[in-house]
C-alpha cells in the first residue's frame, strides 16, 4: 500500500444528532486527539462533516488501528491529496489502483464539495474511469467492484480514497454523562463496560476485593482490564473497595442459602454512595438474566431494591457466547479466562436462593450491623487511575 498522507474520518450516526451535533463532534474531535496521544506529529483537521488526521509520516497502520477504537466513527479510509485539477485527480488514481495487483474490477464515485468544479460529479468518474481503463488491466463494475474510489473535490484540494475500515461506532465516550460499572475479573462486565462506553458513557469502575482470599494476582487481572477498557475512553478510574470484613459478617450472620443475595445488596449500596461521591448517574453492571442463582429476575428485584439510580445490564439479553463474541473482538476475553478467584467465587453456597425474598433479606440484615462495616469499607477504598502514568488528569 502507498503510504498515506492523511486518514479521513467519517462519523455516521452523529451527523443526525440535531442540535446536539456540535458538541457530539467536538467531544469526537477531543477523544480521537487523546487517543492518538502516542503518535508524535500528527495533526488534526475539522471540516463540516469529517475529520481529517494529518498522518506526517507516522506509522499509518498503528495510527488507523487506535482511530478504530475511538466510538463516534463511523469508518475511515486512508487519503491522498492532490490539487484540484481534474489531470491531477487522474492520475493519483491510477497511481493507487496500480498498486492493487489482486484486484479486478473498480467504480468511481466523485463528491463536488466545490459546486464550481467542472466537470461536474459524472464527468469526473467518466474521466478517472476511462485513465484507469487505458492504462491498466482492471475492468468496471458498477455493482460489486473490489475497489471503490472515492474522489472528493474540495477547493484547493481534492481527496482520492481507494479503502474504507469500519470504525467503532456508537456516540463519543462522554456525551452521556459519566457511569459507574462493577468490574469483576470475568468475562462479561469487561464485554457490559464497552457497551455502555459505546453509547457515550464514560465510565469509572469499581472493584470488590476480598484478601486474603482473593490475591493481589487477582487484583491485577481486574487492573489489566480496566487498563484494556481505558483505551476507549482515555483512562480510566478503579475503585478497590476492601469487602473481606463485611463478607465475613454475612457468612457468620445469615442462612448460606441468602449469602449471595446479600453480598450483592451490599455490593449495589456501596457502588451507589461511590457513583454519587463521583457524580455518576447510573450503575452498570455484567449480569445476564437467569446465568447464576443471582441473576434470577427474583434475586435482581431483591438487589435493585436498595438503590434508587438507573441500574443498566447491557448484557441481561445476550446469550453467554454473545456476550465472549465481544470479550475475544475487544481482547478482553483471554485475560478474563485467567484462573484467578474473584470473592464471588470463593465464597459461593451450595444452594444459593433462586428466588428470595426481599422480607427475608431485610430479616437477615436486621440481624447484624452491617453499617458501620459498609462505611468503612467505603472510607478505606483505594482509587488508581489507569493506565499508570505520573500525572494524569481528570477530565470528569
Ligand atoms: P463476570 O463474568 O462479569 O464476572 P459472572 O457471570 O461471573 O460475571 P457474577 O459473578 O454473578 O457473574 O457477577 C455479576 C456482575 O456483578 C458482574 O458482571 C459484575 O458487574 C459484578 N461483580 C461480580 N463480582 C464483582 C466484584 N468482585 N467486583 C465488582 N463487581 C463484581
Ligand atoms: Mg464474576
Amino acid at each position: 500500500m502507498q503510504r498515506a498522507e492523511y486518514i479521513l474520518v467519517r462519523f455516521g450516526e452523529l451527523s443526525t444528532k440535531g442540535k446536539n451535533r456540535n458538541e457530539f463532534i467536538a467531544k469526537l474531535f477531543q477523544n480521537l486527539k487523546k487517543s492518538c496521544e502516542e503518535f508524535d506529529g500528527l495533526t488534526f483537521e475539522k471540516t463540516h462533516d469529517r475529520l481529517f488526521i494529518h498522518l506526517n509520516g507516522c506509522d499509518q497502520e498503528a495510527v488507523m488501528a487506535r482511530a478504530s477504537k475511538v466510538f463516534g466513527i463511523s469508518s475511515l479510509s486512508f487519503a491522498y491529496k492532490v490539487n484540484s485539477v481534474l489531470d491531477e485527480i487522474c492520475a493519483k488514481a491510477l497511481e493507487l489502483v496500480s498498486t492493487m495487483s489482486d484486484k479486478h474490477t473498480f467504480k468511481v464515485k466523485a463528491h463536488r464539495q466545490n459546486k464550481q468544479f467542472q466537470p461536474n460529479s459524472d464527468g469526473i468518474n467518466r474521466a478517472v474511469a476511462t485513465v484507469i481503463l487505458q492504462n491498466s488491466e482492471l475492468k468496471v463494475d458498477v455493482h460489486r467492484p473490489d475497489i471503490l474510489i472515492n474522489v472528493e473535490v474540495s477547493s484547493p484540494y481534492t481527496y482520492i480514497m481507494v479503502d474504507k475500515y469500519p470504525g467503532a461506532g456508537g456516540y463519543p465516550v462522554g456525551v452521556a454523562g459519566k457511569g459507574l460499572v462493577l468490574l469483576s475479573g470475568g468475562i462479561d462486565s469487561p464485554v457490559c463496560s464497552y457497551l455502555a462506553m459505546k453509547r457515550g458513557v464514560f465510565l469509572e469502575a469499581i472493584h470488590f476485593a476480598a484478601p486474603p482470599y482473593t490475591s493481589e494476582g487477582a487484583l491485577d487481572k481486574v487492573k489489566t482490564l480496566a487498563t484494556s477498557l481505558s483505551h476507549y475512553q482515555g483512562y480510566m478510574r478503579l475503585h478497590i473497595v476492601p469487602f473481606t470484613d463485611l463478607q465475613l459478617a454475612i457468612y457468620k450472620n445469615v442462612n448460606e442459602s441468602y449469602c449471595i443475595t446479600l453480598m450483592r445488596r451490599m455490593m449495589f449500596r456501596i457502588a451507589k454512595q461511590i457513583a454519587s461521591k463521583r457524580r455518576c448517574k447510573i450503575i452498570v453492571t455484567g449480569e445476564s438474566i437467569g446465568q447464576v442463582a443471582s441473576q434470577t429476575l427474583d434475586s435482581m428485584q431483591c438487589i435493585n431494591a436498595v438503590v434508587d439510580m438507573p441500574v443498566i445490564r447491557p448484557c441481561a439479553c445476550m446469550d453467554k457466547l454473545e456476550i465472549i463474541d465481544i470479550a475475544k473482538k475487544i481482547e478482553t476475553y483471554e485475560t478474563s479466562i485467567l484462573p484467578y478467584e474473584d470473592c464471588c467465587t470463593i465464597f459461593t453456597p451450595k444452594n444459593p436462593v433462586t428466588r428470595p425474598s426481599i422480607e427475608k433479606c431485610e430479616y437477615y440484615e436486621s440481624r447484624f450491623d452491617w453499617e458501620s462495616l459498609l462505611q468503612q469499607a467505603i472510607e478505606t477504598t483505594e482509587s488508581v487511575v489507569l493506565p499508570l502514568k505520573s500525572e494524569t488528569e481528570d477530565l470528569f
